[in-house]
């Protein structure tokens, strides 16, 4: 037997125990003839007293960090306690012990601030991963699949595997595809997600079904991706969106109370796109604070407009004069920012992600008065309508952007996520959720110059909307059933209610471009299936580890994925992806023509 108990276990309770553990040397100090060594293991930390007569054995076998050590020994009571830790009271008196293995000398420090840039570390990810914090994130992870495996075992949803070697239909992203060596100059590809077969699985009468599963997408990775994730993936038989919120705001109500112990018990707030967007100006709004977006330009009459014309010509503001959205934000207690403080927010504005031209901003003193880096153009009772019009309160900074109406709103919602940073509005540890519910079912593409859809080709019309699907002008005011779980501003699931007729089907792909043959190329599977059957469905896909890391209060997926891929994609631990053998492409068939 290597261990009798854990590093992490024993307490004064155990005093005058005769025990043996087994784990790794985190540190050793010497003081003359006594060593100390901390003994760490999955589940805590020990201290070890190796005494006087174990001096000679200790000379012939020199401990060194990270070696693999089993000790025996009596628990006794420690002088110098340490509170910090739950084995503090105690430490083991070394009567014999036997090093398992040794260690070379780690490339960093295995300890919670470690020596270890982030490079390093991944490289060396499974000496990064016995260190505490990590170990916290992968324990984390756990407890969350554990948790939602639990709450949907409970609710009737069976597990059920999916292949990853399938057809590539790149839609949305791009695939990753694999080679067949038994058929030579064909290819798989790797699942963006089960979608189509967790579709088959509920006309095949498996009316609930999940997976905790990998899906795999070759983006461009934008900060915090990686090109293979997980997600909670499920879909349901027989249910209208209204069922599917209900199991699944429980699933994570759930999640929150076995992980976090916060019991959730108000229904989560419902948020149509149209909101989202008019409020927050993105459809994953941060509702942890308020800060609402004000569209003046849409309110305005015709004489406030040419107000703003005025100020355009003379300060510079081309963009002004044909905005096509000039929207405001009040932000509380910020009245006094001084030149410089103004001077830089502008400068923000200005940057290439932002893209906003200027800032146009008014300060409204505690005492009612009003100060706006446009007085020269504006009389006061003007700037107080727009006060009223932005609903600002005395003390706040009103700060203003125009332009093309999507970048605005998307500046507008960027400025208000940034102050309510600054001002400490985004806790970590506090948790809003929401729906975002009543998306447009398509979205224009410029650069396809067609409809693209907007969740993907599946997704239900509202079932009032179906037959504008004839009608190719209404295509951009057709609304779907379909709906995103938002958490602190971040999407964390998104799922529709499925199409489930072969004609409304066909009429979708045709609406996104695709002619018969290649619709029937592509998904001439579902197409055939939904003929034998096909019974009225949804569903939802969780991010899991991006849920993961919000309970965790960071902002990186990595840090909770046990082996993660770099920013360019790369296990920089494996040196993946890397060239294969002469003999495995002959074998395959290719040849390169590497440009
Ligand atoms: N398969 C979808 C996705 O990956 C989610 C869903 O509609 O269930 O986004």
């Amino acid at each position: 037997m290597y261990r009798t108990h854990t590093c992490g276990e024993l307490r004064i309770t155990d005093k005058n125990k005769l025990i043996t553990l087994a784990g790794w040397v985190q540190t050793i100090r010497k003081f003359g003839a006594i060593t100390f060594v901390d003994l760490r293991d999955r589940y805590g930390i020990t201290q070890l007293l190796f005494g006087e007569s174990l001096n000679n054995l200790l000379d012939e076998n020199p401990l060194g960090r990270e070696f693999v050590l089993q000790a025996t020994g009596t628990v006794s009571e420690r002088s110098n306690k340490n509170p910090n830790i739950p084995t503090g009271e105690i430490e083991i008196i070394v009567s014999s012990f036997k090093v398992l293995n040794k260690s070379v000398v780690p490339p960093f420090t295995i300890q919670d601030d470690t020596d270890g840039g982030d490079d390093l570390r991944m490289k060396y990810r499974y000496l990064d991963l016995r260190r505490n914090i990590v170990k916290k994130n992968i324990e984390l992870r756990y407890a969350v699949s554990r948790a939602a495996r639990n709450y949907l075992h409970h609710q009737g949803f069976m597990d059920i595997e999916t292949p990853f070697l399938i057809k590539s239909t790149p839609e949305g992203a791009r695939d990753f595809v694999v080679p067949s060596r038994m058929n030579p100059g064909q290819f798989y590809a790797l699942p963006q997600s089960p979608q189509t077969f967790k579709q088959l699985l509920m006309i095949s009468g498996y009316d609930r079904y999940y997976q905790v599963v990998k899906c795999f997408r070759d983006e461009d990775l934008r900060a915090d991706r990686q090109p293979e994730f997980t997600q909670i993936d499920c879909e349901m038989s027989f249910v209208e969106q209204e069922d599917i919120l209900n199991t699944f705001e429980g699933m994570v109500k759930f999640i929150f109370k076995e992980v976090k112990g916060i019991e959730y018990t108000e229904k989560l707030e419902r948020m149509s796109w149209e909101d989202a967007m008019r409020y927050y100006g993105n459809d994953k709004p941060d509702i942890r604070f308020g800060m609402k977006l004000t569209e003046l330009k849409s309110n305005y009459s015709g004489e406030d407009r040419n107000i703003f014309k005025k100020e355009i010509e003379a300060s510079g503001f081309k963009v002004f004069n044909d905005a096509e959205l000039v929207g405001a934000i009040s932000v509380p207690g910020c009245c006094d920012y001084t030149r410089k403080q103004t001077d830089e927010l502008t400068e923000w504005v200005k940057r290439p992600q932002i893209g906003m031209a200027g800032l146009v901003f008014a300060k409204y003193h505690s005492d009612g008065s009003l100060k706006s880096s446009v007085d020269k153009f504006f009389d006061e009772s003007t700037l107080k309508s727009l006060a009223e019009k932005c609903q600002a309160k005395p003390g706040d900074l009103i700060l203003i952007l125009a332009g093309k109406e999507e970048r605005t709103r998307k500046a507008l919602s960027e400025l208000r996520l940034e102050m309510g940073e600054r001002l400490g509005f985004r806790k970590p540890d506090e948790f809003k959720l929401l729906w975002v519910v009543d998306f447009p079912l398509f979205e224009f593409s410029e650069e396809d110059n067609r409809y693209v859809a907007r969740h993907h080709p599946f997704t239900s019309p509202k079932p009032n909307e179906i037959h504008l699907l004839d009608d190719a002008s209404q295509y951009g005011t057709i609304k779907a059933n379909a709906y995103d779980m938002v958490l602190n501003g971040n999407e964390i699931g998104g799922g529709s209610i499925r199409i489930f007729q072969r004609d409304v089907q066909e009429k979708m792909f045709a609406a996104l471009g695709m002619s018969k043959e290649e619709a029937q190329h592509k998904f001439g599977f579902l197409l055939g299936a939904f003929e034998y059957g096909a019974p009225p469905h949804g569903g939802i896909a969780f991010g899991f580890d991006r849920l993961c890391a919000i309970l965790g209060g960071s902002e990186s997926i990595r840090d909770f994925i046990a082996f993660p891929k770099n920013n360019a994609g790369r296990d920089v631990m494996l040196d993946a992806p890397s060239t294969i053998d002469d003999k495995q492409l002959e074998e395959l068939q290719i040849r390169f023509n590497l440009k």
